[in-house]
């Protein structure tokens, strides 16, 4: 099994330590980070620590916390999830058989803070938390459309479209204000 932060590197079961006789789930001895599978994580009843002989390299070239990677298992791309403790950070999920990444600390951070029993919220507020957006964005629109009626409404959004990636758009929507207000006064 490959590490999925790391380009070259196997994950090894690390032999269990004095302190802990419990099997140790498959770890990079290179970054330090560990793959739990979905039977580990339903089984581990909070038994697992990570083992402190695991440090990462002092010269990883890389912040594993700011790669995404694949499943060790071949599943294809780990779905991350922020985890907002102080300072945040991201776990990585596969989709498929549930398998969990933790880089090295995030597992400690987790159990300190009693958040292990809820682990899969984190991928399901981060998608509600899209899904409720983009929800909020169509009722919206259909708001306005509703209230300016549609030819208005495709007007300002193909002007929008128009201006969006323009480099002069805050000129143009000056000019767009200026001769709105200017139109009021002279009707008044
Ligand atoms: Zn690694
Ligand atoms: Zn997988």
């Amino acid at each position: 099994m490959k590490c999925p932060k790391c380009k070259d590197s196997v994950l090894i079961r690390p032999l269990p330590t004095k302190e802990s006789r419990v099997r140790q789930p498959y770890s990079c001895t290179d970054c330090g980070g560990m793959w739990v599978t979905r039977e580990e994580m339903d089984s581990q009843d909070g038994v697992f620590t990570e083992n402190p002989s695991l440090e990462p390299d002092a010269d990883l070239p890389f912040d594993p916390d700011k790669r995404t990677g694949l499943c060790p298992l071949g599943h294809g791309l780990l779905i991350r999830a922020r985890v907002d403790l102080d300072p945040p950070f991201f776990l990585e999920r596969c989709s498929a058989c549930g398998g969990i990444w933790f880089d090295k600390g995030e597992w400690n951070r987790i159990a300190e803070n009693h958040l292990i029993d809820n682990l899969s919220d984190f991928w399901t507020s981060s998608w509600q938390r899209k899904h409720r957006q983009e929800k909020n964005r169509q009722s919206y629109l259909e708001m306005n459309k509703s209230i300016l009626g549609p030819e208005l409404y495709e007007e300002i959004l193909r002007l929008a479209d128009t201006l969006r990636d323009h480099p002069e758009k805050l000129r143009a929507m000056a000019l767009l204000r200026q001769e709105i207000l200017e139109s009021k006064e002279t009707a008044n």
